[in-house]
């Protein structure tokens, strides 16, 4: 074998490594592929099919992790100041994941009834520990400090859809969308714009969707499903675009004439879905050490605790255990390992991503127009079957005019004010909102 024979002999080799990389998700940034969102935006009608099982039962299934899932976010203030993002587990799944352990002792506390607030039993005697872990260390004379959760993680859920928009995008790049609830962009000096996506959507549109339409029309990979993100309470609608177009009308029609029942083509079948198990884990003991070691000590010094070793033992065997399965040893770092979270979140400022699609065809984005009384809609909720809908008559125009249209499972569309909830009705559990005197379905009046 000669020399020339030996080196083309290393470069099959090297390209199988590769593979195998690639394969592991172990490949580091140079491998990373980027992850394409399409998000939400305010009071416009995003048609989407959702991809998938349900997120309830994805785990008994094959290829589960391209399936919607569940995952519970929080931006945490690391200990150089900046923002990192933290995937927990569920809760339930894994109460004793130290992160939970420490955010529940900080933040223990009892539920004042009669003030409506919880009283936590440490804000007054560890501050500083509170102010952290409660309010990521913002004080009360900060902007937005009542919204301010901390390390609060938020139930959001993470989907592969088909963006009917954006068609030209899939067909060209063979790839789905995750769907996100919003995307910011940030101009450079030299006009070039970077979009950033927010991850998933909260879990409630995921259960409207669900709740509204699903539970009567059944799998949603059957039909395309649009979704409003609203500036106020109940903050998002969901329709069955192809039965419910009639409602519609204040929308684009040439939107809501791209959602159909149409079984998905071969070709949609065939589009790359997104590994969502791969993208979202939960948030290694590594990162955790790199960016809360000196928050944790402190935390520690005023509770007495020991949870700063625990997380650096932890951090040692994870790296064993990562080097076991990756069979082969990583650099002594440790950071040699795929973490897409890591990425994403490290070079936020930095990802370009496609961007959102252009809006030229829509003469009026109306976004400063609220769409709250039913003329917008063309809907007249007195046009519904009164033995079906007993308490209709019953109700004042005002708050028919709440009313702008019909769910495919027959509860009712509605748009209300700020502050006002949607109750069930105690004879019928139909939902209805707060301030209505009657049940538009069984007529019974609220007290
Ligand atoms: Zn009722």
């Amino acid at each position: 074998m000669n020399r020339d024979e030996i080196f083309a002999r290393s470069k099959k080799e090297r390209q199988k490594e590769r593979e195998e990389e690639a394969q592991r998700g172990q490949g580091g940034s140079g491998t990373f592929e980027q992850v394409s969102y399409t998000a939400l935006e305010q009071h416009q009608l995003k048609v989407v099919r959702i991809l998938g099982y349900p997120l309830n039962v994805r785990d008994d299934y094959e290829n589960a992790q391209f399936s919607p899932k569940l995952i519970q976010v929080s931006w945490i203030i690391g200990d150089n100041g900046k923002p990192f993002r933290c995937i927990w587990p569920n809760p339930h799944d894994d109460p004793s994941w130290i992160m939970w352990r420490i955010f529940n002792m900080v933040t223990a506390g009892r539920w004042d009834s009669e003030k409506n607030e919880k009283v936590f039993d440490h804000k007054g005697t560890h501050p500083r520990s509170w102010q952290t872990v409660a309010k990521n260390g913002k004080t009360p004379d900060t902007l937005y400090y009542n919204m301010e959760k901390g390390w609060k993680p938020s139930s959001t859920v993470i989907m592969n859809v088909i963006d009917r928009e954006r068609m030209d995008w899939h067909q060209s790049e063979g790839k789905t969308f995750l769907l996100s609830k919003r995307v910011s962009t940030k101009t450079n000096n030299k006009g070039e714009t970077t979009y950033f996506y927010d991850t998933g959507v909260p879990r409630m549109v995921y259960d409207q969707v669900w709740d509204t339409i699903v539970e009567s029309q059944g799998d949603f990979q059957n039909y395309d499903v649009g979704i409003v993100k609203l500036t106020e309470s109940p903050w998002y609608q969901v329709y069955h675009v192809a039965k419910q177009a009639e409602f519609l009308t204040r929308f684009d029609p040439n939107v809501v004439a791209l959602g159909t029942e149409n079984a998905l083509t071969d070709e949609e079948r065939m589009w790359k879905q997104w590994d969502i198990d791969k993208l979202f884990p939960v948030t290694s003991y590594q990162k955790l050490k790199n960016r809360l070691s000196a928050t944790i000590q402190m935390i520690d010094k005023d509770f007495g605790k020991n949870f700063l070793e625990e997380l650096e033992e932890l951090a040692i065997k994870e790296k064993a255990e990562r080097n076991q399965n990756a069979g082969h040893s990583v650099n002594d770092e440790g950071d040699a390992t795929f973490d897409p979270d890591e990425i994403e979140a490290e070079t936020r400022d930095e990802i370009k991503v496609p961007a959102p699609p252009v809006r030229e065809s829509r003469p009026t984005a109306r976004p400063t127009r609220k769409p709250t009384s039913a003329n917008d809609v063309a809907f007249d909720p007195k046009s519904l079957d009164p033995d079906t809908y007993k308490g209709i008559s019953s109700l004042s125009d005002e708050l028919l005019n709440m009313i702008i249209g019909v769910n495919p499972n027959g509860t009712l569309i509605y748009e209300v004010p700020p502050n006002i909830q949607t109750y069930e009705c105690n004879s019928c559990q139909f939902p209805s909102p707060h301030n209505f005197d009657f049940c538009p379905k069984c007529g019974a009046e609220f007290a």
